[in-house]
């Protein structure tokens, strides 16, 4: 075994003791059942209920959104917004290379085209500088659309994403927006409990979204929710997402093809519960970024990432990123650190070598794969302590 994967197996094991972890797991205590015993009891377990009504209340006000529309995953949340921020057939998107597939895949569910954008290394986020130099170069506003000259599309929306939980440059993000009559779809699925300048992620732009999947920072089983302060986007949101229905005593009338993506009520009591406890989780991550970035401050090499300048990140992942001049030890790190019982994985591969996406428009994406070679996380379930 190589010195550099032996010195981060011994680093993890100084944070998190000689018990297995995993890469994040949910923790739910007697309020999770009290809660899901208690929709059993109603038998109300589907999208109508009281707790789907009070998970959106309660995320409005921590998020500080003025609308919430709970859904049944981030996935559909994203598509949803996208539908509603008036992506169609053969818009471009333009998403990050490096993100988790599904922000691709919603472009694509609106029969849109994802384009892809580059990384920047003090965010993990979209590059704004490079992407404005990009649009200035690649695109022309012709009746107040922004046009991709290259292929002659209509780039429609930018769906920044805030990696691992880290803010990215959002302000730069939103003048790139004006600037370009883009609308904002903020990806903020690992950001709950994230701010900038102490207003939440997800909040900033024309819609974002948020993921209570298993592996969040807090679970709904599955889960998602679309935040806007647009009133006319919410309820069409809402629409959308419940069959486009028209609220009726006893008639099925349905205006236009709607999807069923609301939250069942069932999983909104598990968020509710998740929720009372989400402040003491982000507490207790930046707790465990500051022991792992002392465990492995002797270990050269490596950084543990930290949080951008004027953010508060939740630190959802904790992110090991290796030097150029030893990303080659990367497969041995990830076998190592997994072989001992603590569970890391690489960044995702980046979008555009994914065979789906091969083929989509894209910027030069250096950093996103030069980053994609380096990122490993590290096991960062809220419950870790040291042992
Ligand atoms: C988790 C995640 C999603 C999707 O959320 P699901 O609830 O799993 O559908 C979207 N984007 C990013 C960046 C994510 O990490």
């Amino acid at each position: 075994m190589g010195v550099l994967a032996q010195q981060v197996v011994a680093a993890i094991q100084s944070v998190v003791g000689d018990t297995k972890a995993g890469l994040h797991e949910p923790k739910f205590t007697s309020s999770e059942y009290r809660l899901v015993q208690n929709c059993l009891d109603s038998t109300m377990v589907s999208s109508v209920g009281e707790y789907v009504e009070r998970f959106e209340e309660n995320l409005a006000e921590y998020t500080g959104s003025p609308y919430v529309v709970a859904m049944s995953s981030g996935t559909a949340a994203l598509h949803i917004a996208l539908l509603v921020a008036g992506v169609g057939p053969d818009d471009e998107v333009l998403v990050p290379a490096l993100s988790f597939v599904a922000t691709a895949n919603a472009v694509v569910y609106c029969g849109a085209i994802p384009h892809f954008i580059d990384s920047d290394t003090t965010t993990l986020g979209m590059d704004p500088g490079r992407l404005r130099d990009y649009l200035v170069e690649t695109t022309e506003t012709q009746k107040g659309r922004c046009v991709n000259r290259v292929t002659g599309r209509t780039v429609r929306a930018l769906v920044p994403m805030h990696t691992y939980g880290h803010p990215l440059l959002i302000d730069e993000i939103l003048e790139i927006g004006k600037e370009f009559n883009l609308t904002i779809i903020e990806d903020a699925a690992e950001a709950l409990g994230s701010t900038a300048s102490g207003k939440h992620m997800g909040t900033f732009g024309d819609a974002g979204i948020l993921s209570f999947n298993g592996n969040k920072i807090i679970t709904t089983g599955g889960g998602g929710a679309l935040l806007t302060g647009d009133r006319k986007l919410a309820s069409r949101a809402r629409h959308l997402s419940t069959t486009a229905k028209i609220p009726h005593k006893w008639k099925y009338i349905h205006d236009e093809v709607g999807f069923n993506y609301r939250m069942p009520n069932l999983n909104a009591a598990i968020g509710c519960a998740q929720l009372t406890k989400l402040s003491v989780f982000v507490e207790r991550k930046r707790e465990l970024y500051l022991e792992y970035k002392s465990a492995f401050s002797t270990v050269s090499g490596v950084r543990i990432f930290e949080e951008p300048e004027g953010c508060r990140s939740n630190y959802w992942l904790q992110t090991l990123i290796l030097d150029e001049s030893f990303e080659d030890e990367i497969d041995e790190i990830l076998e190592e650190t997994n072989r001992c019982g603590y569970m890391t994985r690489p960044a995702w591969t980046p979008l555009h070598k994914l065979k789906p996406y091969e083929t989509c428009p894209k910027m030069r994406l250096e950093v996103s794969e030069s980053l994609a070679r380096r990122i490993i996380n590290l096991p960062s379930s809220p419950g870790l302590m040291r042992q």
